[in-house]
């Protein structure tokens, strides 16, 4: 199996050659073809698997087919629990479109920075990786908005309620639209993970590694 063969475009494949990933790992032979059906995916799948590749591929290949928009709207919303994730996250995205026909922007914003440098640099961003309370933060003082995603991606959901952001995760989704593609990663399932899965996703395809 080749990443070629689960639907990517020769332009991503060229990236990920660059990346010097020479095969897909499991969860990006099963999430891939998923994501790019358009697909609402429930991937149970730890740290160190590849799921990270498994959901930047698909939304890099989705976006590259569309003009860059020119407002503050975001089109894919990434929630992730740390500042760590959110960096690390943010470095694939920028990874992988550094050398696409037309690069897309990522942006990483969190907490315990100061918020202006990331105000200036939200201009533009079209992947917006965010933890919870900055996000919130950020749209308070309307420097960003969500209400037109089209994708929306929380990674690491158990993680994300275990620290305490259960009331900041129903605020922002409450302000996303109903219609748009969501992919929930999570390495544990609890019960406050499966309210999140109940409420956020559409006939979800449950993925396991
Ligand atoms: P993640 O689970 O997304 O944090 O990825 C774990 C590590 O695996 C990261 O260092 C990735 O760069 C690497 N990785 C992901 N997919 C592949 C692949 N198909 N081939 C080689 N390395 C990969």
């Amino acid at each position: 199996m080749s990443f070629a063969d689960l639907g990517l475009n020769p332009e991503l494949i060229s990236s990920i050659q660059r990346a010097e990933y020479t095969q897909p790992y499991p969860i990006q032979v099963e999430a891939i073809p998923l994501l790019l059906k358009g697909k609402d995916v429930l991937g149970l799948a730890p740290t160190g698997s590849g799921k990270t590749a498994a959901y930047i591929l698909p939304i890099l290949q989705q976006l590259l087919a569309k003009e860059a928009p020119n407002d503050r709207a975001i089109q894919v919303l990434v929630m992730v629990p740390t500042r760590e994730l959110a960096v690390q996250v943010g470095e694939v995205a920028e990874n992988f479109s550094r050398f696409l026909p037309r690069r897309i922007k990522s942006l990483a914003v969190f907490g315990g920075v100061s918020i202006n440098p990331q105000m200036i640099k939200l201009g533009g961003t079209e992947i917006l990786i965010a933890t919870p309370g900055r996000l919130l933060d950020l749209i308070e003082r309307n420097a960003v908005s969500i209400d037109r995603i089209k994708m929306l991606v929380i990674d690491e959901a158990d993680k994300v309620l275990q620290m305490g952001f259960r009331e900041e995760m129903d605020r922002i989704l409450a302000q996303v639209p109903k219609k748009k593609q969501t992919v929930l990663f999570s390495a544990t399932m609890d019960q406050e993970v499966e309210e999140l899965i109940q409420k956020l996703l559409r006939e979800p395809v449950k993925i396991q590694v």
